[in-house]
């Protein structure tokens, strides 16, 4: 089963992903995760999205597209994979449809966490992370890009009927059961 969790910066992704991958034994694909471990490890891709990333700007759809293309050739996808922070436009969504189907596949559900905008914004200055990016301005600049250009993917989905509109808001296990019954 291949799911795309889906939602603003700060709707929750990151923490549903880790209840689902536990409940489904599938892994997690996420592409935020993969960037900061590559910065920590100062490889070539590291220094190339360290300060795209730092501005809350969307890394190329090329680089991206090429690392989970990358990525999704280990064995370990083969069942199946939740993507987190993956597709982040149209066009990263297109290169995933195609991929997949290539292979036979498809994105099975398209899962959206809907949060008001007061409550991301919140959220994003509680986590208190220390993330690079989690700064009011880099926060604003996240939540500008995704309205202009990851919010579209979700239209790209509705047309295939896959999509599940889950409340975001509320304790972590009640939008989780919100995720399961959405999918069973
Ligand atoms: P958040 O959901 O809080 O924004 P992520 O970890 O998903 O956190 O992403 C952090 C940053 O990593 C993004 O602002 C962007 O710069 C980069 N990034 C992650 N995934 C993608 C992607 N699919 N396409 C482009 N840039 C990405």
């Amino acid at each position: 089963m291949n799911i795309i969790l889906f939602g603003a910066p700060g709707a929750g992704k990151g923490t549903q992903a880790e209840k689902l991958i536990e409940h489904l034994k599938l892994p997690h694909l996420s592409t935020g995760n993969i960037f900061r471990e590559n910065i920590k490890a100062n490889t070539p891709l590291g220094l190339k999205v360290k300060s795209i990333m730092d501005q809350g700007k969307l890394v190329p759809d090329e680089t991206v597209v090429e690392l989970v293309a990358d990525e999704l050739n280990h064995q370990i996808y083969d069942d199946g994979v939740i993507f987190d922070g993956f597709p982040r436009t149209v066009a990263q969504a297109e290169a995933l449809d195609t991929y997949l189907q290539s292979r036979g596949k498809n994105v099975d559900a398209f899962i959206t966490l809907s949060v008001p905008e007061e409550e991301l914004i919140r959220r994003i200055l509680s986590r208190g992370q220390g993330r690079s990016d989690d700064t009011r301005e880099g926060i604003q600049t996240r939540l500008n890009v995704y309205h202009e250009e990851t919010a579209p993917v979700l239209n790209h989905y509705n047309a295939k009927g896959i999509v599940k509109v889950i409340d975001g808001t509320g304790s972590i296990d009640e939008i989780f059961g919100r995720i399961l019954q959405s999918l069973s």
